[in-house]
């Protein structure tokens, strides 16, 4: 049996997943999570945290699920920040009563056929407790081939419906479970995706994820979801697209997608996305660490205005590359990861071509999605890692790192 499942059974306590309220003690200090719906964030919001995470001493940074997360956070600042973010309903951050969506929520970052069926799923979801942390769900528009990929429990993929090879029509949407397509089709993927919750939630014990139900159990989610919502099912045909769908660089669709390094957005480059962020532009978080601007009258010139803050090459060296926050900033961390990445970058020695997710121990906090190697830093008295020097050689003592190829786990 699987040790996730060997987890699950024996699992007496909720998860622990910090948001906007729960918060999480690190060593810098208190650490919020807010989970934007399909990573929409308005620039009110965009402000509200720069300017939390400026005076917390951190860079804003993106998370593997698309959210956001504000570091070294006074008690007092941090509920000052989830007030104030209330306060800009009917955005979606925090409803105006403070709630929060209970688990992630991805949504095709381009486009903006699904958006309401991403706003209709977290009004449902909101306050809901029997829903854990952990679980993600994912919507992606029809040809996308974008958050399929990132290892989501409930995808929801719109899909020509049954015999339309012209794919001109209406479409419909499909369901997979843990990456697997159920054959379950119906024409509202709202209800789609809320009648997988609700046959998760009612049926998962203590499991978190559906990769920890067994092979029974998903059987029996798969026939309540087509119970509670008259799907009709087909031949399984879809699988998940790749993990890494990164596109930088402007669009002629009036899009620009930028890549922070490190995930990190700095009260500068906040700033500059705000000011962006007028006339009708939106902005989406993604799970890929990248921000998606939409609605661009002239993608190249907001390209220009953020050049030197972020990544917009589409041949950039930190694309596909990510790293848990490490020392000193955790307590648990062995190495300076962030800095040692860097340095690698820097040197040539990563970058380019195998997403990696740098992290300070064997927790690997926010390993994204999908398949990736997972360069995880080693007790320097341990002698069988690599030593990563400032320029790749040995000359500056850094962190020692082993390589672990992981796919499919999304942490943190
Ligand atoms: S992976 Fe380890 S070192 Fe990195 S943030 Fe998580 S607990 Fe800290």
């Amino acid at each position: 049996m699987p040790r996730t499942r060997d987890r699950a059974a024996t699992r007496a306590r909720p998860d622990a997943c910090p948001g906007a309220w729960r918060r999480h003690d690190a060593a810098d200090g208190a650490l919020a999570r807010f989970r934007p719906v399909g990573g929409a964030t308005t620039a009110a919001e965009l402000r509200l945290l720069a300017g939390a995470a400026t005076l917390g001493g951190s860079p804003l940074e993106l998370t593997s699920r698309g959210s956001w997360q504000v570091r070294g956070l006074a008690g007092s600042t941090a509920d000052d920040l989830a007030d104030a973010l209330r306060a800009d309903h009917p955005d979606a951050l925090l409803d105006v009563r403070g709630r929060d969506i209970p688990c992630g929520l991805l949504t095709s970052p381009r486009s903006t056929r699904l958006d309401g069926a991403s706003a209709q799923v977290a009004t449902a979801l909101r306050g809901r407790t029997d829903v854990p942390g952990r679980l993600l769900i994912a919507l992606e528009d029809r040809g996308a081939g974008d958050v399929s990929g990132q290892g989501a429990d409930i995808t929801v993929i719109l899909v020509a419906r049954p015999g339309d090879h012209t794919l001109d029509g209406d479409p419909t949407a499909a369901l997979l479970l843990d990456g697997t397509d159920t054959g379950l089709r119906h024409p509202d993927p709202t209800a789609l995706a809320l009648a997988a919750v609700d046959a998760f939630a009612a049926r998962r014990d203590t499991a978190w994820r559906v990769r920890e139900l067994d092979d029974t159990t998903r059987g029996a989610v798969v026939a309540d979801v087509r119970d509670r919502s008259d799907a009709v099912v087909v031949l399984p045909d879809l699988t998940p697209a790749t993990a890494d769908p990164t596109a930088l660089g402007p669009r002629d669709d009036g899009t620009l997608e930028v890549l922070p390094r490190l995930g990190e957005v700095d009260a500068a480059t906040a700033a500059a996305l705000v000011g962006l962020l007028l006339d009708g532009v939106t902005l989406r978080a993604t799970p890929w660490r990248t921000l998606v601007l939409r609605g661009l009258d002239d993608p190249a010139a907001a390209a220009r205005t953020l050049d030197g803050l972020v990544e917009t090459d589409p041949a950039s060296r930190w694309r596909g590359l990510s790293a848990c926050v490490g020392a000193p900033r955790c307590a648990r961390s062995l190495a300076d990861v962030r800095g040692d990445l860097a340095a690698a970058v820097e040197s040539g020695h990563a970058g380019g071509t195998v997403r990696q997710h740098w992290v300070g121990c064997g927790r690997a906090c926010g390993t994204p999605g999908g398949r990736v190697a997972v360069i995880e830093a080693l007790d320097p008295d341990e002698s069988l890692g690599y030593n990563m020097g400032a320029s790749g050689g040995r000359e500056q003592q850094r962190g020692i790192y082993r390589t672990v190829v992981r796919s499919g786990r999304v942490t943190g």
